[in-house]
């Protein structure tokens, strides 16, 4: 299983217990988070821009 390092004890947490162990803090790993908080940006972004085609200009 992977490990990360806590944020604030250094400590190393499994990616998927998400909290530190040793502290409690929040660990949110970087990598694929990142991606799927970009990626679910893109699709509100895209969604967004959808609907303002369909609806058109304001009359
Ligand atoms: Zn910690």
């Amino acid at each position: 299983m992977a490990l990360i390092p806590c944020p604030e004890c250094q400590a190393e947490v499994p990616v998927r217990s998400k909290i530190c162990p040793k502290c409690g803090t929040l660990v949110r790993p970087i990598g694929r988070g990142g991606k799927m908080i970009s990626f679910a940006l893109a699709a509100v972004f895209v969604a967004v821009a959808v609907v303002a085609l369909v609806k058109g200009p304001a009359p």
